[in-house]
């Protein structure tokens, strides 16, 4: 077995200085810190080295020198699912591994390591083909998969992970291979878990759909003041038009409260807000025939539901797409209890926290062609509380004063307390009231600080 010296990571960088074609860099270089930063701010990597791939050889040399000098690898793509800061050894960026090939006759994607969905929804729109990607375009293609990935269209096209043909895979003992159907448990770990440390996905081929016609945006309610509880009814109206609804249409419900703050929109300052997004593959016909019920319960503020281009996806959840800190828990359930439902109509705090519910079933429902470790086919919901939380608090290494009063202090036993989670109001207290529908806890919708 191999030690390390001190002097390791210095040796490290000038003998692949000679050897990788990305960049090496040491914490005094410039270039050291955007390197290494990403979409999640409330964490920080501060690794000896970071070493950007341009080339899957890049990657295979960078894991099998570190792994001569003793020096751990932690990968880091886009950032979006990160989970702790890497303190030592050497951080392997992929973000230049972005390259894309379609091969419209299979209609599938040759799908480089470090590719963003928005690379592959840029290569595959002139074949009037879409991947199986999500909310937000700028999340990593291979690391969404790991998770299982839930998609704009997930109801009518199941879970990302189930298009996954193959990954190539390198280790730090110089494998590298394809790892598809034939591969049995690594496979199956792969879609669903992800890799273990050591493993990098330098391609993915993954199967492409048809674009076919769409319609998609978003019917946003008013619930309230924030300076009392929010009305429930309409996150009830909520479950139950999920419950007759055909696997064509992908729906999410987002409750947040704004605050009173003069750069907001008159419309939300100071309100509870719900948002139902929606993403149909069907008709114009269609998407007003099955919305009807949901604009007959209250008139939305704002109603943006309308024919799409798969490309305009943003359009459907409306996220944010800057960094940000915040962390990120789930509950995988099988109902929505009424309960749970009026303690969400009530959700705010002194931070900005937002629930999302999302409707699975549909072909998320169906049993996986090839093994594979996603969890959620059993489960009817999927329940992620999102927390901002402030990153001079969460970098480096610190843990809050005290709770805030309005998140609820016990909390399931597998999820971590807020004060553990460091936060300054936890996400996990939020999903207390759907604890005792939980079917399991979604490994793609856990992010940020205390939740590694
Ligand atoms: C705003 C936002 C919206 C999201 N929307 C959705 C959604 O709609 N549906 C959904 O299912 N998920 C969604 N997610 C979750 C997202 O899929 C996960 O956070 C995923 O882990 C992000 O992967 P990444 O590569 O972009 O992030 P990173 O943080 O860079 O990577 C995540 C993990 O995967 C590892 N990794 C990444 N690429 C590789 C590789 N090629 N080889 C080996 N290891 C690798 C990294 O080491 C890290 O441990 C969303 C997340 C955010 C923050």
């Amino acid at each position: 077995m191999t030690h390390r010296n001190d002097d390791a990571p210095h040796r490290l960088a000038e003998e692949l200085a000679q050897s990788v074609t990305g960049p090496v860099l040491r914490p005094e270089d410039t270039g050291y810190a955007r390197e290494s930063a990403g979409f999640q701010l409330g964490l920080r990597h501060r690794p000896e080295l970071v070493i950007g791939a341009r080339t899957a050889t890049d990657v295979w040399t960078v894991l099998r020198r570190a792994a001569a000098y003793g020096l751990p690898v932690t990968v880091h793509n886009t950032g979006h699912g990160m989970r702790a800061g890497a303190e030592r050894g050497v951080l392997l960026t992929l973000r230049r591994l972005n390259a894309v090939t379609v091969d419209p006759v299979a209609a599938t994607a040759r799908v480089g390591g470090g590719a963003t969905w928005d690379d592959v929804i840029v290569a595959a729109a002139p074949h009037g083909l879409v991947p199986p990607s999500g909310s937000l375009g700028t999340v990593g293609a291979v690391g969404y998969t790991f998770g299982g990935g839930l998609g704009l269209l997930a109801r009518p096209d199941g879970w990302a992970c189930d298009h996954v043909r193959s990954y190539t895979v390198v280790t730090g003992d110089g494998e590298e291979r394809e790892v598809g159907p034939g591969d049995g448990e690594r496979f199956a770990r792969l879609r669903g878990s992800g890799p273990v440390p050591g493993e990098v996905v330098t391609e993915m081929t993954v199967g492409l759909l048809p674009e076919g016609p769409l319609q998609g945006g978003g019917l946003t309610f008013d619930l309230g003041t924030t300076d009392a509880p929010g009305d429930p009814a309409l996150l009830h109206t909520f479950h139950e038009w999920t419950l007759g609804l055909p696997a064509e249409l992908t729906s999410a419900l987002r409750v947040m409260a704004f605050p009173d703050l003069d750069f907001l929109p008159p419309h939300l300052r100071g309100r509870r807000i719900a948002r139902v997004a929606i993403a149909l593959r069907g008709s114009a016909e269609d998407a007003e025939r099955l919305v009807a019920p949901l604009r007959k319960a209250a008139p939305p503020v704002e109603d943006t539901l309308a024919p799409m281009r798969f490309a305009e996806y943003a359009r459907v959840h409306a996220e944010p797409a800057d960094a940000g800190a915040f962390i990120g828990e789930n509950l995988l359930v099988d109902t929505l209890a009424p309960s749970a439902l009026d303690s969400l109509a009530g959700l705010g705090g002194p931070g900005l926290v937002i629930v999302n519910v999302r409707h699975l079933g549909g072909a998320l429902a169906r049993p996986a062609r090839v093994p594979d470790t996603v969890a959620g086919r059993d489960a009817r919901y999927l329940v992620a509380a999102i927390s901002q939380v402030d990153p001079d608090l969460s970098v480096p290494k610190s843990v809050p004063k005290s709770v805030p009063k309005s998140v609820p202090k016990s909390v399931p036993k597998s999820l971590p307390n807020p004060a553990e989670a460091r936060t300054q109001a936890g996400p996990a207290g939020w999903l207390e009231p759907f604890a005792p529908a939980r079917v399991g806890v979604s490994p793609g919708f856990r992010m940020g600080p205390g939740t590694a």
